[in-house]
């Protein structure tokens, strides 16, 4: 049952990795094209980015500016800024999308089913009771309502009431 839930969104990352060189990650952190990037908000070791292959609509992904596999290599205030990163996407969602709870999670190493699994992030996906009746939760396919570039504007405003 976990699978079905946190398999759909690992494998087109894998096909942008093809394309692209280096940490997809690392390179969307440098480019300063935040809003073609859909990064939301670059708190002071971390940044939230909506994830471009959703599974749902608004979901995030939390991330270290730090290039590591696994989060027990952040030291105790970037692991801090991370929770607190991660509530304030959490709450941002709240405001925008009125979800009736979360999946929160990671998938550590490619075994795992991390798609880009050399740079840790925490996947953030809101649910709405009832998303699985019309989900093809088996797939990688799906139709969302809400377009990234909508998605992206309403966050945004969600967000600077909150900061
Ligand atoms: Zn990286």
């Amino acid at each position: 049952m976990m699978e079905k839930i946190w398999a759909p969104w690992r494998s087109k990352y894998i096909l942008v990795k093809d394309q692209e060189e280096g940490c997809i990650l690392c390179n969307r952190i440098k480019q300063e094209k935040d809003t073609e990037n859909y990064i939301l908000h670059r708190s002071k070791s971390c940044f939230i980015i909506m994830n471009i292959f959703p599974y749902n609509n608004g979901h995030l992904m939390v991330t270290p500016y730090k290039h590591t596999t696994l989060f027990d290599d952040l030291k105790i205030e970037e692991g801090a800024d991370l929770f607190a990163t991660l509530t304030l996407s959490l709450k941002i969602l709240k405001e925008s999308f009125h979800p009736d709870g979360f999946n929160v999670g990671m998938n550590l190493g490619r075994v795992a089913g991390a798609g880009i699994n050399d740079h840790f992030h925490i996947h953030v996906v809101p649910r709405w009771n009832g998303d699985t009746n019309f989900m093809p939760v088996l797939t990688d396919t799906k139709i969302l309502s809400v377009s990234l570039n909508e998605t992206y504007k309403l966050l945004r405003e969600a967000l600077k009431e909150l900061l």
